[in-house]
């Protein structure tokens, strides 16, 4: 090696580091060292319980260093870049999906409703407290019936005199039991609206769906209105039709480019460790030409998904992202990601299975991030339009 060029790196063979500044450094390293304290030894006991403990303390906790709503201006928020807060959702998604769930779905969702499309006063009300993550948010699209096609939903408010009367059904709605307001996406005379729910209001309940085999680290609730009754400015008035929640969820998909490879990280350096000590025939299983293969292979779609997000998180910062871009790195880097998981798994033998290693974990949990904010095929279907001109939706 010629005097002067860097030593290889195994955890960042392509030197993606370089193309980070000071402030993403520390912003990686402040949220890093927050999930090895406060997510990484006790995880794998919460997946096996199915549940998120203390998830108020550990939203405070994210609230206090930035993390929610951190892409946003004003309202406590941290206002942070797009690559930023990329590397956040990669390095929570590294502890576990379930967390950069929680995270996603306060900032890019709730959060990103209201501040987007709520008026002034829905702002000041709600956007300091969550993201100082005194309320949790949740946002409430997908339905029983309706999932991959919202246009669908049943859910819907009728006015009565100056208020509204809320009344339907949502499904799989991440943060519900635990949130203090809901954004909620209903049916009116006017075209679909969101509504900024308090979770107390009579009529709102948000029973947890229980016996899920992946994002176990997660609340997961359905929401059921029964004549809710809300007034006037419950409305976000700045939007309406299915562009609203699009918006939102093309933004939550953006951060899951990033934490998809957050995941396949924690993934690929299990394994490596693993085949370095474990022997087989005499020898580390690393030393075995079908294993480098396999080391390889991760190494290559790892860094490639990385690299893959910084290029759209730039043009987000740019102002110049696209959503059939979001959708390209949604359906690349989860795809690659749980195949990842799935290979980090084999080379780690039975121990792959265990709890012991995060890789089976992170395999499940992206179960759950190849189907949620858009299926593989939405986003293949996304992308067929976009280079055909031809819809294939329907
Ligand atoms: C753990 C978890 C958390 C979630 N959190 C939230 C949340 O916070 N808020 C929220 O609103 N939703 C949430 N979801 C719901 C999620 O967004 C939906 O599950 C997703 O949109 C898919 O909808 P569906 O499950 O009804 O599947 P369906 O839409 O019924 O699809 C079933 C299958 O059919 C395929 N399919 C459907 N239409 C077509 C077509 N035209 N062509 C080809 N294939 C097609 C799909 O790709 C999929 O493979 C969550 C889901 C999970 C699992």
């Amino acid at each position: 090696m010629s005097a002067g060029k860097p030593q290889f790196d195994p955890y960042d063979p392509l030197g993606i580091d370089d193309l980070l500044d000071e402030e993403d450094r520390a912003v990686r390293d402040t949220v890093r060292g927050w999930a090895a304290d406060r997510v990484l030894p006790h995880v794998a006991e919460w997946y096996e319980r199915g549940e998120l403990p203390g998830i108020r303390e550990l939203a405070v906790e994210l609230g206090s260093i930035g993390a929610l709503g951190m892409s946003l201006t004003g309202y406590g928020c941290a206002g942070a870049s797009a690559v930023q807060y990329g590397l956040a959702c990669l390095e929570l998604e590294a502890a576990d999906s379930g967390i950069r769930s929680l995270v996603s779905v306060q900032g890019s969702l709730a959060m990103y409703a209201i501040h987007r499309y709520g008026s002034e006063e829905q702002k000041q009300r709600w956007l300091p407290r969550m993201a100082a993550g005194e309320v949790i948010g949740c946002f409430g699209l997908t339905e029983p019936d309706h999932g991959s096609d919202p246009a669908g939903m049943r859910t819907h408010a009728k006015r009565d005199g100056s208020d509204w009367i809320l009344n339907g059904r949502k499904m799989w709605i991440t943060n519900g039991s635990v949130a203090g307001v809901a954004v909620v996406w209903a049916r009116t005379d006017e075209g679909i609206r969101g509504f900024a729910v308090p979770t107390d209001t009579p009529g709102f309940s948000a029973p947890e769906i229980k016996h899920k085999w992946s994002l176990r680290a997660s609340v997961t609730s359905e929401l059921v209105m029964d004549d809710v009754r809300l007034p006037a400015d419950a409305v976000l008035p700045e939007v309406t039709g299915l562009r609203g929640p699009l918006s939102c969820l093309n933004h939550a998909r953006y951060g899951i480019v990033w934490g998809a490879m957050g995941a396949a990280r924690s993934s690929f350096e299990a394994a490596l460790e693993y085949s370095r000590t474990r022997e087989q025939f005499g020898r580390p299983i690393g030393g075995f030409q079908l294993t480098q293969a396999k080391l390889a292979d991760m190494a290559l779609e790892l860094h490639k998904g990385i690299l893959l997000a910084h290029h759209l998180g730039r043009r987000m910062d740019a102002g110049t992202l696209r959503p059939e871009q979001v959708s390209f790195g949604k359906l690349n880097n989860v795809r690659e990601a749980i195949e990842i998981c799935r290979t980090a798994r084999t080379v780690l033998g039975a121990n792959g299975i265990s709890l012991e290693y995060p890789v089976m974990r992170h395999a499940t949990n992206l179960e759950s991030v190849l189907t949620y904010e858009g299926t593989v095929e939405m986003h293949q279907l996304v992308l067929g339009k976009a280079l055909t001109g031809l819809d294939a939706f329907r």
